[in-house]
């Protein structure tokens, strides 16, 4: 009797946490990269659609960049499992247990998962001086100038850092580019636009903007088939198109908080998060720049665990056969 009077003790006790969640402490999101980057925008963007679904939530975003992402989502695992530090990551996630031996934190293990945000094709981009217009252009420019080009990306293990490798494994050119960490690529970005960094492939989140203005050039879209529902990225080919095999690279988003956060608070978070999904002012900032919100079961914690388990596994097949590790 006494342990059930215990027990449902707790469960009130639960409940009241949750009905009082968030309270007038702020909700932080951990974003792994610089401010002003793809990930970085996605997580401003979801704070203001999720506050508005838990009125005087405070909803904010803490930069912790470095290392491709594994210094952000290290603390976040190690942080008071009480809701009020979240991860926002992206494939990261997974690519990252492949390619660092040596990880302080097991994503799977350590982490309460959220659901998943939303999908995001990468471009292909390079700086404005290119004399190149087209992608064929480029690759004919790059085999020209083979060991004069650098490439920037976010740190290995980033999905700048993965997109470039894939592509370059599958170029003509016989000699490598020489590649320019970042702790984000807004920071990239900036390097780009002002002519000191060549290419770069990066989130549309971050591109769209840039290349609608003209202020850098789009050569192709890493999906296997072009973005040809989006106003100004259309006009761009995919590189499967232009013969790279089996090429299809798309970056999803989700969020995390660390393993033992409560399940009243974490179930609070997934309603609100699942919301804020809904929030046509969120899906139409997202769209705008290229990205698709997430509208199926992966939304649901337990989807979404699977499919990163499942990213794992396919990550980790490709990094082990390239033999090519982080560490
Ligand atoms: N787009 C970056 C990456 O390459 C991360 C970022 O700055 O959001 O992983």
């Amino acid at each position: 009797m006494k342990r059930l009077l215990l027990i449902a003790a707790a469960a009130l006790t639960m409940v009241a946490h949750a009905q009082n969640f968030p309270g007038t402490k702020p909700v932080t999101f951990v974003v792994p990269f610089a401010a002003g980057g793809p990930t970085d925008k996605v997580a401003r963007d979801l704070a203001v659609a999720m506050a508005k679904t838990m009125p005087g939530g405070n909803f904010v975003v803490e930069n912790v960049a470095g290392a491709g992402g594994t210094i952000g989502a290290a603390k976040v695992a190690r942080a008071n499992p009480d809701g009020h530090t979240l991860l926002l990551f992206h494939i990261g996630m997974a690519a990252t247990p492949a390619l660092y031996r040596k990880l302080s934190y097991k994503p799977l293990e350590d982490f309460e998962f959220l659901g998943m945000v939303n999908d995001v094709p990468m471009t292909l981009v390079g700086k404005p001086q290119l004399p190149a217009n087209t992608y064929r252009d480029f690759e004919n420019y790059i085999r020209a100038n083979a060991g004069k080009l650098n490439i920037a990306h976010a740190g290995l293990g980033s999905a700048s850092h993965i997109c470039g490798m894939l592509w370059q494994a599958q170029l003509q050119s016989k000699e490598a580019m020489t590649t320019i960490p970042f702790g984000g690529t807004a920071p990239a970005m900036n390097a780009l636009v002002g002519g000191q960094v060549d290419v770069m492939c990066d989130q549309t989140t971050n591109t769209t903007a840039q290349i609608e203005s003209g202020r850098i050039k789009a050569f192709a879209v890493t999906t296997a088939k072009p973005l040809s529902d989006h106003k100004s990225l259309k006009y761009y080919p995919s590189l499967q198109e232009m013969g790279l095999k089996n090429f299809d690279l798309t970056i999803w988003h989700g969020l995390y908080a660390p393993k033992g956060t409560p399940a009243a608070i974490t179930t609070a978070l997934n309603e609100a998060m699942k919301k804020a999904l809904k929030d046509p002012e969120f899906i139409k900032k997202q769209e705008g720049l290229g990205a698709l919100v997430v509208t199926d079961k992966r939304v649901e914690p337990a989807e979404h665990k699977k499919f990163v388990a499942a990213e794992i596994q396919k990550i980790k097949a490709a990094v082990d056969a390239s033999g090519k590790y982080a560490d």
